[in-house]
């Protein structure tokens, strides 16, 4: 990458057409350390352009020719994983080791399992057995839209390139303009792999810019956004003209039911979890549920589990959490804690301020809220910080519907050591994805919401059939090839 302000459009890098230098902040010093553009109307369309025609040759290609460019950028990104770590620490705050590890670690996880999906999928099909004159074929969309947010930048960029690029699409990416460094390396990845030109373009820009652009262009054949609610529901409004197609991945509110048989650990780790990346994962267990008998021990295993949770800056080696990523999530958050103390929600630890001898950076204290209700703002909307917000609960069917009882679904968590209650809750509660007693869901298993958390579902065979359009044919030759 030789300039920071360019953008990537055609298989190379190019000027914007007029410059909007637009900084980039290390939220551990509040300083900008590099300056980018912001893309206009004339760029994006340049982009748009160059995919389209990039299309005609690209979604030809052949599921192995597609397999070898994949193994390709598997090659380079392992060489440049410890860059792409660095790039994002520095660009939205996380730690160090826990960058290269987690956050550049799921680029790579994710390159290999659309690998392994590719490889075992089947783009034309029979309809079912003994039917050979109908014939179901998966055809590419088109050209896609990408747009990416800054919490977990890697792994949204590459749960979108990578299915897109082994269905044959061929994209734009707008990632977030608030890490956009992640992204243009992952462009200098791609091109040192070999993706031919206009098959992958990148522009740098803000949602009313780039992103509308993006989203109400009839030559984009599908939007794939990951972010806010409130940016989904605008790219839905601004996508309906065009009738493109538009995958979300928003936000969510999850809840971690922690039955009294849950494993001794189950509160340390959920309150840990809650905490992980400062806070700013979508699928964070935020609001823990606790049985009543088990509640007391519950809050002070979570006070202990914040009061040793350490802050530091992002380039300090070892286990810490790093700032929040801006000064508007900084406020966000603050008055989010703010407001919690004032509707009466119990503080246990942490609380407004920064964390003792952090004067400056975003820096937020691990915070503990008890005795919450679900009507409290702090139980209903995203907060996107290291805020644990705990309540009791007396039966299963109390706890489900607390659970359920959001505008959110995208992850709920269950602890308890009774698997015919673990299996029946988990069908209860109305959330795409349930994690239980913190087993992890396998590479391939699909990511997604239900109700305001999205429409999408990202890995795995889910993940390609977003990019995919299905033709039915009757009549078909099965004798002829
Ligand atoms: P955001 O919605 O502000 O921005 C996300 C991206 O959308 C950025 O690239 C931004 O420039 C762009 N954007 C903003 N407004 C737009 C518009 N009107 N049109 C087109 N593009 C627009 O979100 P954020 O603050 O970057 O990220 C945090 C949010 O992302 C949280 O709500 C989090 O829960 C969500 N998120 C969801 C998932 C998931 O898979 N469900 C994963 C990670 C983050």
């Amino acid at each position: 990458m030789k300039n920071s302000k360019q953008f990537y459009i055609n298989g190379g890098w190019v000027d914007p057409v007029a410059a909007t230098d637009f900084d980039v902040i290390n939220p551990s010093t509040e300083e900008a350390y590099a300056q980018i553009s912001l893309g206009g109307e004339a760029d994006t369309v340049a982009a748009i352009a160059a995919a389209k025609k990039a299309f005609k040759t690209w979604s030809l290609t052949s599921k192995q020719d597609r397999l070898v460019l994949m193994e390709n950028i598997l090659e380079v990104y392992k060489q440049r994983s410890d860059e792409m770590g660095e790039t994002i620490s520095r660009e939205m705050g996380a730690p160090i080791d826990m960058s290269k590890m987690a956050q550049s670690g799921t680029g790579t996880a994710h390159v290999k399992a659309f690998i392994n999906t590719l490889k075992s999928f089947e783009f034309e099909r029979e309809l079912r057995d003994n039917t050979p004159n109908d014939r179901i074929i998966y055809e590419p969309i088109g050209v896609c839209g990408l747009i990416t947010p800054w919490n977990w930048p890697m792994n949204q960029i590459a749960l979108k390139v990578m299915p897109a690029l082994a269905t044959g699409c061929t994209m734009v990416l707008k990632p977030s303009e608030q890490s956009p460094l992640s992204g243009m390396l992952f462009a200098d990845i791609l091109h040192q792999a070999g993706v031919p030109a206009g098959v992958f373009n990148l522009v740098n820009g803000d949602g009313p810019g780039v992103g509308t652009t993006l989203s109400g262009h009839k030559d984009v054949d599908m939007i794939s956004f990951t972010g806010s609610t409130r940016a989904g529901t605008a790219i839905t409004k601004n996508a309906a003209d065009t009738l493109k197609r538009v995958s979300l991945e928003l936000g969510g509110k999850g809840a971690n039911i922690v039955f009294a048989d849950a494993p001794e650990n189950a509160v340390q780790q959920g309150a840990a979890r809650c905490f992980n990346n400062t806070g700013q994962s979508c699928n964070a267990p935020t609001r823990m549920l606790v049985e009543r008998s088990r509640y007391d021990e519950a809050v002070e295993q979570a006070k202990q589990q914040a009061e040793k949770t350490a802050v530091d800056v992002a380039s300090k080696e070892g286990r810490h959490i790093g700032p929040l990523v801006n000064e508007l999530q900084f406020e966000k958050v603050q008055g989010l804690i703010d407001v919690g103390i004032k509707e009466g929600a119990k503080l246990v630890a942490g609380g407004v301020g920064r964390p003792e001898g952090l004067n400056r950076g975003y820096f937020v204290r691990p915070t503990v809220f008890a005795d919450c209700n679900n009507d409290m703002r702090i139980m209903r909307e995203e907060i996107f910080g290291p805020v644990l917000s705990m309540m009791p609960f007396d039966s299963e069917d109390e706890a489900i519907a607390i659970a359920n009882d959001t505008d959110y679904g995208l992850t709920n968590y269950v602890q308890t050591s009774d698997g015919e209650k673990a299996n029946r809750v988990a069908r209860k509660l109305r959330s795409g994805m349930v994690d239980m007693n913190g087993t992890a869901r396998s590479s391939g298993s699909p990511f997604g919401g239900y109700k305001q958390s999205g429409n999408g579902r990202e890995g795995g065979e889910w993940g390609m059939d977003e990019f995919l359009e299905v033709k039915a044919i009757g009549g078909w030759f099965s004798d002829a090839p």
